[in-house]
């Protein structure tokens, strides 16, 4: 049997029907929607010689026993934001059943192949992203989700309950990975990247590092019409200037920064500003080149005080490293981009993926990008040309095959 993208389309297609609306995709993970695309990916999967379960995290993992027990496997998550699109996230699983299915076609492959599609990747209800994932790779830690709450005041705990989760055994999840030699994912770029430059298709790098920091400029507040310019100690000065600065820190390092929001005490019309807080998140693949960026902006927050005759604290709001993939997977994922498409591209992802925390194992991990249009996601207009859908997912079989072959010669274990 030969693979058909054109079925993965059918099939994307279908799951919008069933489980969207007018706004978009409403696959929120936890919720009935949820359980009724993953009962429709069960009914997919039974028709593929399979062993489907559900481990302890509330993953769902189809394996098609090899030759040898170790592992390739293949991830997506079939969960949405509310409102989404109609390809993040399930393009990735829809490719992985085709791959799945061509490959239990050809007979017993030479190695174990399993799809993963994890769960809660988007942590839209309770706004921790990559549960399932976490769990496996053992960095989720139960009792800081236990009481998070939605907006109807239901608890995490209660409602993965309800989906079959017992959160005090989520972290036993992490005994699947024991036999993975490999982990590939296909995802949406949900970025302009390959779509400036005109490419279907980018071969991965590594997910990048995040500081995530709040920082406050303290002055004083005054009369808006008493108090001259050249007695003024304006909070909103550090702010103005600190945005401006972080762009050229950004531009300088190759990374991205974003001041994503600011705060004004006591905030009226009539008086200069006495407290300014803005929020300063900053991105990179590599981790020396993410702490110049944070020292850099630090530095140029104290100057700038100093200019402002005010003062400046920085606090933490959260971090994690870059996850760099594997170099020889890359080079695998660029071969089969190039087999595919005649042309590739390397690019950082700056959104984190599942493919993060399986490569925080020390899983060899690779994932393919493939074009958005108008560089958009989890929005209802977010799109990719279908003729761009069905590369990728000859993209994703060729990978696969490259990566199995890989895992016969060694591959895992000589990096
Ligand atoms: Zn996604």
């Amino acid at each position: 049997m030969s693979l058909q993208p054109q079925r993965t389309i059918a099939e994307l297609k279908e799951l919008r029907q069933l489980t969207g609306d007018a706004d978009g995709a409403q696959r929120v993970a936890f919720t009935d929607t949820w359980a009724e695309a993953r009962r429709w990916l069960r009914d997919k999967l039974s028709r593929i010689p399979v062993d489907v379960y559900q481990d302890q995290a509330g993953n769902l993992w189809a394996t098609l026993n090899g030759k040898s027990e170790r592992e390739l496997l293949i991830g997506g998550h079939i969960d949405s934001v509310p409102n989404g699109g109609w390809l993040d996230g399930c393009l990735n699983t829809l490719a992985g059943v085709e791959v799945l299915r061509k490959i239990a076609a050809d007979g017993t492959p030479p190695v174990t192949v399993r799809l993963v599609d994890w769960c809660d990747e988007e942590g839209a209800r309770f706004g921790r992203s990559l549960f399932g994932s976490s769990a496996v790779s053992g960095a989720l830690v139960p009792d800081e989700v236990r009481n998070l709450t939605d907006r109807d005041g239901v608890r995490l705990e209660d409602a993965v309950k309800k989906h079959g989760i017992d959160l005090d055994r989520a972290l036993d999840a992490r005994k699947e990975l024991k036999n993975a030699a490999a982990y590939l994912e296909l995802h949406i770029e949900q970025g302009p990247v390959l779509l400036s430059k005109d490419l279907p298709m980018g071969a991965v790098l590594g997910t990048c590092g995040v500081e995530r920091h709040t920082i406050t400029f303290t002055g004083q507040a005054a009369h808006s019409g008493s108090t001259p310019m050249s007695h003024r100690r304006d909070a909103l000065g550090g702010v103005s200037k600190l945005h401006l600065a972080i762009r050229d820190i950004a531009n300088s390092h190759g990374g991205v920064c974003t001041v994503g929001k600011v705060t004004t005490k006591p905030g009226i019309v009539t008086a200069v500003v006495g407290e300014a807080e803005m929020t300063l998140d900053q991105r990179h693949l590599d981790a020396k080149t993410l702490a110049a960026m944070y020292d850099d902006a630090r530095q140029a927050s104290e100057r700038i005080a100093k200019e402002e005759k005010i003062d400046v604290a920085w606090q933490k709001l959260w971090q994690i490293q870059p996850f760099p993939f594997h170099p020889e997977l890359i080079n695998l994922a660029d071969g089969a981009i190039k087999e595919i498409c005649g042309v590739s591209h390397r690019l950082p992802s700056g959104p984190l993926h599942d493919a993060a925390e399986v490569c925080r194992t020390g899983v060899p991990t690779v994932m393919l990008f493939v074009q958005s249009l108008h560089g958009i996601s989890h929005n209802k207009i977010e799109d990719t040309r279908e003729e761009h859908l069905e590369m990728s997912v000859r993209a994703l079989d060729r990978l696969a095959e490259k990566t199995m072959q890989w895992i016969v010669d060694g591959g895992s274990r000589r990096a």
